[in-house]
């Protein structure tokens, strides 16, 4: 059944191995982050069978779905003063930056007989989550040891996602004395003083990454061997984890150049066409913009040129492809990260594992 993204886990544990490997060098433990396909617990055992025993998801009905995985499962939004319940339940630890949401969830871990394990995020610039005021978040450091349902089990920061922020040996100098600081005021050793994300690899492998600092939360670099930086691949690493087909519904000739007066689409931009004559092999397939992300994802075959997709059409120049195609063909796919998000949120596409 079309359309379908096959997911090679062999590829997969590959990346963790290797990606683990050049954190392990550098005294960097990993925390797998399994939000891109929805907390899949087919594919978050491939991290763990790569050597991974933490595993982290921005949802907590992601983390439900991993709860008999044996791993220590993190939520890494700051949880809803809604959900404290169940962050309580399915998260053994969580990144932090609400002093009423994590009375809330220790409250809720001493009711269930658990102790909810805190990480508290500094805000070093990229204006997401986290404190700006660092003494702030000393002061709730200390008030978290007070609670019987909790303990503070690290600090951290994110940076790169929403300002483009990048992370530097400045920055986590400044987190890796706050984190000094912080044991201080607690009286004892913090376990995690996590890094960053993908986007922290390029300063680790510059090894800039300072002493104190001793995890990253990884998605992208393990799923598609990319570190986000400068947006390099990694050597050694596989591009095509997730692979996704789609069927061609239409096959004609057809000028490159649309007719008639051209209006303006659903974002109110004019769209723009490039004109490669009058005589192009035009494929439809069915697969749209609910199932992938145009701008994140790449024909396996080089000579099939993407012209754009509507909620559920997508278009096709494959005058010059490397294979000959006809209607019901599958046409396949490379995807991105956001790609990949899309086709794990749609229930249009089957999942397919592979290498299991
Ligand atoms: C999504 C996310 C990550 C993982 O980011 P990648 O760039 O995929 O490695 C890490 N930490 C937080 C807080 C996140 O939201």
């Amino acid at each position: 059944m079309y359309p379908r993204v096959l997911i090679d886990l062999a590829h997969l544990r590959e990346n963790v191995q290797t990606v683990k490997g050049l954190c392990g060098q550098r005294g960097i433990q990993i925390t797998g982050v399994t939000k891109v396909f929805c907390g899949d617990p087919r594919i978050a055992q491939a991290y763990l069978d790569g050597g991974l025993t933490m595993l982290g998801d921005s949802r907590v009905s992601n983390l439900k779905r991993l709860q008999k995985l044996p791993a220590e499962k993190w939520l890494i939004r700051p949880p809803m003063l809604s959900e404290a319940e169940e962050t309580a339940r399915y998260a053994d630890a969580a990144l932090h930056s609400e002093w009423e949401v994590i009375r809330a969830v220790a409250d809720a871990a001493h009711r269930q007989g658990r102790r909810h394990k805190v990480i508290l995020m500094a805000d070093l610039g990229d204006i997401r989550e986290g404190y700006v005021d660092y003494d702030e978040l000393l002061r709730v450091a200390a008030k978290v040891e007070t609670l019987p349902g909790a303990e503070l089990y690290g600090i951290g920061v994110n940076l790169t996602c929403f300002s483009f922020i990048q992370s530097d040996s400045e920055k986590l100098g400044l987190l890796a004395d706050l984190a000094r600081r912080a044991e201080e005021a607690v009286g004892h050793a913090l376990p995690i003083v996590s890094g960053g994300n993908s986007a922290t690899i390029d300063l680790m492998l510059r090894d800039g990454i300072p002493q104190g600092v001793n995890n990253l939360r990884l998605g992208e670099s393990l799923l598609f061997g990319k570190e986000r930086a400068k947006y390099q691949y990694l050597p050694g690493t596989h591009r095509d984890v997730f692979t996704l087909e789609c069927e061609i519904v239409e096959l004609k000739e057809k000028p490159s150049l649309p007719w008639g007066q051209v209006g303006t689409d659903s974002y109110g931009k004019k769209p723009t066409f490039v004109d490669r004559g009058n005589c192009r092999q035009k494929a439809v397939c069915a697969l749209g913009k609910q199932d992938f992300d145009l701008e994140t994802t790449t024909p396996v075959d080089p000579g099939i040129i993407l012209l754009g997709a509507s909620s559920d059409h997508l278009m096709l120049d494959i005058t010059d492809s490397r294979q000959a195609y006809r209607v019901g063909d599958a046409v396949r796919l490379q995807l991105g990260y956001f790609s990949t998000m899309r086709a794990f949120t749609s229930q249009y596409v089957e999942k397919v594992y592979l290498n299991e």
